[in-house]
């Protein structure tokens, strides 16, 4: 019953994380104007907009002009959903679970944005790197720290890691591979954005698993082929969905795969 409840606030948080998806790369507000099909700009009725049921019911179409909705509406809601039931049923109703719940949704946010305008929007990574911290602070047994003090230098200690990671490889990155940088003219082989967003990572997971995080992003690489069918010949892939493919796996499995390298 209780997993039955987390699934279903879940989705209706979904619901709200795709009017971020689709608000803030266009710099509009995130709670004004209510819902409204992006096509016709009709304002969604309340039985118009029930995460996924909605989206069957209408059978992918709006409502009032009959133009298609993104299958990404009832995805984001779905994946959302599913993300924090799995939590729930991991960490139980404990703070684990609602801090690492905070940091899933501002990872699915950041993936579908990313992969949309190629930018990692500051508002979440830098509002997140500040909820971590806040989060550890006030509940210390989300760093495993036996006081405030320590879950607070634990979380501090996991941002600096992860944006220093980052920064690192972006450094590298820029000084190998500097001629094809400037042939192709773009910023470098990963942006700031990169290093807001793993500093905001290591501010939910703390030190080891925000380098678990880092050394694992790499694997989902494999997956840049399926990304850039969604980014239509571009040149650069963005980094912030395998990011936050890999801190989920640091969540969920991060502690096996820790004590298979150490003990
Ligand atoms: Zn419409």
């Amino acid at each position: 019953m209780d997993k039955l409840l987390v699934f279903i606030v879940g989705a209706v948080i979904g619901s709200f994380l795709n009017v971020c998806i689709y608000r803030i790369p266009k710099r509009q507000s995130i709670v004004r104007p209510p819902s409204h099909c992006p096509h016709c700009g009709k304002r969604l009725r309340w039985y118009h907009n029930i995460p996924v049921l909605s989206y069957i019911a209408l059978r992918a179409r709006c409502a009032f002009c009959g133009k298609r909705i993104s299958a990404r509406y009832p995805l984001v809601e779905l994946v959302t959903a599913a993300l924090l039931t799995a939590l729930f049923v991991v960490f139980g109703p404990e703070p684990k679970f609602f801090s690492y719940s905070i940091m899933t949704c501002a990872l699915i946010a950041v993936t579908f944005i990313d992969l949309e305008i190629q930018e990692i929007p500051d508002e979440i990574s830098l509002g997140g790197i500040v909820a971590g911290i806040l989060f550890a602070a006030a509940c210390p047994s989300v760093m495993d720290a036996p006081d405030r003090i320590r879950a607070l230098l634990g979380s501090i200690a996991g941002a600096a890691a992860g944006g220093g990671s980052i920064f690192i490889l972006k450094t590298a990155g820029n000084l190998l591979f500097r001629k094809k940088i400037e042939e192709l003219g773009i910023e470098g082989a990963m942006g700031d954005g990169d290093i807001k967003l793993m500093a905001m990572i290591g501010a939910f997971l703390g030190l080891k698993l925000a380098l678990l995080t880092f050394f694992m992003a790499p694997f989902f690489g494999v997956l840049p082929g399926i990304i850039a069918k969604f980014r239509k010949g571009a040149e650069t892939i963005p980094y912030g969905p395998f990011l936050s493919m890999a801190a989920l796996v640091a969540v969920f499995y991060g502690g096996r795969i820790l004590s298979l390298f150490f003990f």
